[in-house]
């Protein structure tokens, strides 16, 4: 067996101050986020470990400034082609040898790439696990100095999760292998299962782990339950959001083809994105979405992992995510360039109505049953709470957070709530007067007295509850019906059609008739407008807009002619800095966060020349 550590770095701070170096001279960057400067520590030392970091909190740098101060290559094994390119494209910019091999290339390109592993002229390569699994690249590997192994994604190790991939399992034997070469294992997802599977799995238990609040703080979260999600949500992007680029999630192919048209008959760039299409125009508006801006793809969730555009400015769901955990990883891929960005979701009754009947139909065992149940009250519970979005969303992932934020619908316009305690026994005594079979929309006609052919079949216009909730109006039953089953007083027949029926607690309330706060979910107004959301909201002059802009447009220019997405020759909040700061020369424009010497002398000449235009 052979294998060729690179030796550990024997300078007394540990090699951070090269670390440093990196940070500041090749990637432009003044200080590490959290825990970045621990991992690279580690590695550059030689040791293994696991980082567990939230979306957008910088996990490439754990690897990748190791790998390059580090001898040899850096090895990082990604589950996704399109993300490695992007990568390779990144770093290229910033001057860094990196390449990719995949079973996508020619043999001429992958010769290529392998002529320049084997001359010791890469820093980084990125392989899909069975591409590093095949042997003759084991081979190859064995034969040159490596700096690292990164496993990005590695909760794809877990059988459990819903990205799990087979090969992710074959990893363990790098430790093996390459004794002494050291591994990092990283990934956004948080829970203490998947944590613990990959250290086992990946043989990484001695690594030291670094696990990172989860707090997304330039995320606001903003919930609501709506009848017309599309419209509403119109409104918001006009409001907020005008020429940004996000994503909208729908449950169905067929709810993403609607929406996407009619978004597009509103004037936005909206382009949908589902399995159903073909994959000639799922890769075009990928590509849209990447390499321009202001794009909006609506799509299922099959848009998701590997989208790591960092500026993405808002993520909405016109319906109810899965989970907590699912509702998270999505709205995690907004602002991950950590500008102000929006997780905007609204959701009606029907949504909940068939999450549970769809679990409670399913042949799934009991047990699995009940702990997707949990995951399902969880998730209306977090939808239904007044309290602060942030307070609950992290205390769901164990993590205690001092709230309010101060930045989430609940905080920003502090929920109403009002005594229900009448209304849902009216409601309740509906369902229980009407034998427990039928769904929202006629137990809503019953409550309001409606003299419809269905009712006087039943003869359920003989009833009491009939016309005796004369005092709210039928979206409000509607709401307060919505809330009652989140509550779990209610909850759909698994065998019906949509029916609702009393559970136990439902039953146990009828009888005692507790107090019930119900929430307000008709807002008022907010008296103090909101602050805007958009990216341009640190931009409060008009000529520092204007310049921006024209930063902007001369950046699509050049990222055009090198077939590269925008953001990776500058970030948005790179481009703002210069706006404001207006540098005169090279040197005040290497002083900006994310430009760097590499990028100065490839592109500060040009970007120079606009800000002067704009004058001082
Ligand atoms: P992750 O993979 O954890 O989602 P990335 O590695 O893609 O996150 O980084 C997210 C964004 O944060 C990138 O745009 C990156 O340039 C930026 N970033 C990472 N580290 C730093 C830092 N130390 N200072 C400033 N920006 C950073
Ligand atoms: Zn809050």
């Amino acid at each position: 067996m052979v294998s060729n550590p690179a030796p550990a770095d024997s300078s007394a701070d540990g090699g951070l101050n090269r670390a440093f170096a990196v940070l500041r001279d090749t990637f432009g960057l003044n200080q590490f986020r959290p825990h970045q400067g621990e991992v690279i520590h580690t590695l550059i030392n030689g040791g293994d470990a696991i980082a567990i970091m939230p979306t957008g909190g910088g996990k490439s740098l754990c690897y990748q400034i190791p790998s390059i101060v580090r001898k040899g290559t850096g090895v990082v094994i990604s589950p996704l082609i399109a993300l490695m390119k992007d990568q390779v494209d990144a770093l290229r910019q910033y001057g860094v040898k990196a390449a990719s091999l995949n079973s996508g290339m020619t043999y001429y390109d992958r010769r290529r790439v392998e002529s320049r592993l084997i001359a010791g002229d890469l820093d980084v390569l990125y392989l899909a696990p069975e591409g590093l699994l095949a042997e003759p690249m084991l081979a190859l590997l064995e034969k040159i100095p490596l700096a690292l192994f990164a496993i990005d994604e590695a909760h794809c190790v877990s059988r459990w999760g819903h990205d799990f991939r087979p090969e992710y399992l074959r990893l363990s034997i790098l430790g093996e292998r390459f004794a002494g070469v050291p591994r990092v294992a990283l990934t956004a997802t948080a829970d203490e299962m998947t944590r613990r599977e990959i250290a086992t799995q990946l043989n990484l238990r001695g690594a030291d782990e670094h696990v990172a609040g989860f707090d997304r703080p330039n995320i606001r979260y903003m919930i609501s339950e709506t009848a017309g999600a599309k419209q509403a949500l119109l409104d918001f992007l006009n409001e907020k959001h005008r020429g940004d680029s996000g994503i909208v999630y729908c449950l169905s192919r067929r709810n993403v083809d609607e929406a996407a048209k009619w978004f597009r008959a509103k004037g936005l760039r909206a382009v949908p994105y589902h399995a159903g299409l073909a994959k000639a125009d799922r890769d075009r508006h990928h590509n849209m979405f990447v390499n321009e801006e202001g794009v909006i793809v609506v799509a299922t969730v099959a848009f998701g992992m590997g989208i790591d555009k960092p500026d993405v400015r808002f993520v909405a769901h016109l319906s109810l995510p899965k989970t907590i955990e699912s509702y998270y990883q999505e709205t995690g891929r907004a602002g991950r360039d950590g500008l102000p960005a929006s997780a905007w979701m609204s959701y009606g009754l029907q949504d909940v109505t068939m999450l549970i009947q769809m679990l409670e139909s399913s042949e799934a065992d009991e047990e699995f049953k009940r702990v997707e149940r949990s995951k399902i009250n969880a998730l209306l519970g977090m939808c239904e709470s007044a309290d602060c979005r942030r307070v609950t969303i992290l205390g769901y992932f164990g993590e205690s957070y001092e709230g309010p934020c101060g930045n989430c619908d609940n905080c920003l316009e502090s929920p109403e709530t009002w005594d229900g305690t009448v209304v849902t026994q009216k409601a309740l005594s509906c369902v229980q007067q009407t034998r427990q079979m039928f769904g929202v929309s006629y137990l809503v006609d019953v409550l309001l007295g409606k003299s419809t052919d269905r009712i006087k079949r039943f003869g359920h216009h003989r009833l009491k509850v009939y016309g005796a909730g004369l005092e709210l109006g039928a979206s409000e039953w509607r709401t307060v019906i919505r809330q009652l089953t989140a509550m779990r007083l209610l909850d759909p027949d698994p065998d019906g059609f949509g029916g609702l029926r009393l559970t136990d607690k439902g039953r146990a309330q009828l009888q005692a008739g507790e107090t019930v706060l119900l929430r307000k979910l008709r807002r008022k107004k907010v008296t103090k407008p909101a602050p805007r959301v958009s990216s341009a909201a640190p931009l409060t002059d008009t000529v520092d807009q204007a310049l921006f802009d024209a930063l902007r447009k001369l950046r699509l220019g050049l990222a055009r002619a090198q077939n590269v997405p925008p953001y990776v020759i500058f970030h948005d909040m790179t481009l703002m800095e210069m706006a404001r700061k207006r540098p005169r020369d090279a040197a005040t424009m290497a002083a900006i966060a994310g430009v760097g010497p590499v990028k100065v002398s490839r592109y500060g000449e040009e970007f120079l020349k606009v800000i002067r235009e704009y004058g001082t």
